[in-house]
């Protein structure tokens, strides 16, 4: 199958950007089937690269290549092993960490975390459903997984035509709770019933953050889930910790979490309400962290999810004592760094507070962005001294 863009429209793969809109498509030639491996050529027959083409999905092909090359077990494997390459610093670090990242990593569509033992795999793209047996095989021979868990839940598949798919795909069945470790923290993925692949990977650089700055501290984690910021708060020598999230499940895990990392005797609350509410009532914290759920998904929401990011960073920054730290993230691609900053401080001037950034936060090495595809770029975190 060969797709053939219009004029003027294979700038953008030029680029390495690697999504192929339907309205660049001028015509499909060869055997035009509705899903399959194609290359891409230019208005003038010049080849581009190769991909996974899909004639339910407005993005019409996601590129796998822009080389003429062979896409077979082998490719899978290099582009597999690079991503490997790329986390190598991580080593010995954790044993929770995610191994692909779609796009950025050259392979779209596919996410793979990485809990102990256990593998967990997120797929959102139909060609990579296609050729599932290439790529598994490939994971099950580098990693030699006890399991490998398959997660594709994401409201995004109904735009690729795919249907939700969640159970095991090799091995054994990851049991309710897989243990890994970060540094010197034991953690739990609640994999199959917990949020995303079963922990929130992507804030590990701010967990040592918070650690740092919450010796003696009393400590507001809000949007806790299961407490990740919780534990890196106390073993910073935080004083007090108050958890916050709406879902008890979490909030039991928040528990288990502080007992196995040894935390019992300290001063912790949960609180299973809801964070717009509670802020509104909250004070005297040193440290507030608030981390909340991707507010926009897609681009008509991000007017309605300022006005959230307003109202909980606008209570936030006045359930702080003088002088005490704002950790702030938005985990929304809709969101730029730039939006979020003028929300951030416009909420601050309605607190009556003066602010200072004092670090920019941003999603790990694990989750990394490929320059050539702004949209992976998701995470960004202010913290912020509040006077
Ligand atoms: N900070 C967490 C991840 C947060 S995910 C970590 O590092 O692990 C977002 C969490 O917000 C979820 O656990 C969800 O249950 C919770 N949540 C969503 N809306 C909420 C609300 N309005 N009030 C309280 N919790 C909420």
């Amino acid at each position: 199958m060969r797709v053939r863009l219009k004029k003027g429209r294979e700038l953008s793969l030029k680029r390495h950007h690697p999504w192929v809109f339907s309205g660049a498509v001028d015509d499909v030639v060869g055997k035009v089937k509705s899903c399959g491996l194609c290359d891409v050529v230019s208005s003038e027959g010049e080849f581009l690269g190769r991909g996974f083409f899909n004639l339910h999905s407005n993005i019409r092909v996601r590129m796998l290549t822009f080389t003429d090359e062979r896409i077979d077990r082998e490719f899978f494997k290099r582009r597999i092993l690079c991503a490997l390459r790329r986390r190598t610093i991580l080593e010995g670090y954790t044993t929770g960490l995610r191994l692909v990242f779609g796009e950025s990593d050259g392979l779209p569509g596919l996410i793979v975390d990485k809990y102990g033992d256990f593998l967990v795999v997120e797929v959102s793209s139909l060609g990579m459903e296609r050729v599932k047996d290439l790529w598994l095989d490939v994971l099950v021979d580098l990693y030699k997984p006890r399991g490998i868990y398959e997660k594709s839940i994401s409201p995004v598949l109904e735009e690729e035509g795919m249907e939700p798919y969640e159970g095991v795909l090799w091995g054994q069945e990851p049991p309710p709770l897989v243990e890994f470790t970060e540094g010197n923290w034991r953690f739990f993925a609640d994999i199959k019933a917990g949020q995303k692949t079963g922990f929130y990977l992507d804030q590990r650089e701010s967990r040592k953050l918070v650690a740092h700055f919450s010796s003696g501290k009393r400590v507001l984690n809000t949007f806790s889930y299961t407490g990740g910021f919780t534990v890196s708060a106390f073993s910073g020598g935080a004083k007090e910790v108050v958890s916050v999230d709406t879902s008890n499940k979490a909030l039991d895990l928040v528990k288990l979490h502080i007992e196995t990392n040894d935390f019992s005797d300290r001063e912790h609350l949960e609180v299973e309400r809801d964070v717009f509410a509670f802020l509104r009532e909250a004070k005297g914290f040193d440290v507030v962290i608030l981390d909340p759920p991707g507010f926009a998904r897609k681009g008509k929401d991000v007017e309605k999810a300022t006005r959230a990011y307003k109202d909980i960073n606008l209570y936030g920054a006045k359930a702080l004592n003088r002088g005490g730290i704002l950790f702030t993230f938005s985990c929304s691609n809709r969101v730029s760094l730039g939006l979020f900053k003028k929300i951030v401080f416009s909420a601050l001037l309605d607190a009556d507070r003066e602010g200072r950034i004092i670090a920019y936060l941003f999603q790990p090495l694990d989750h990394p962005v490929s320059v050539y595809f702004p949209e992976s770029e998701y995470l960004k975190g202010l913290v912020i001294v509040v006077e």
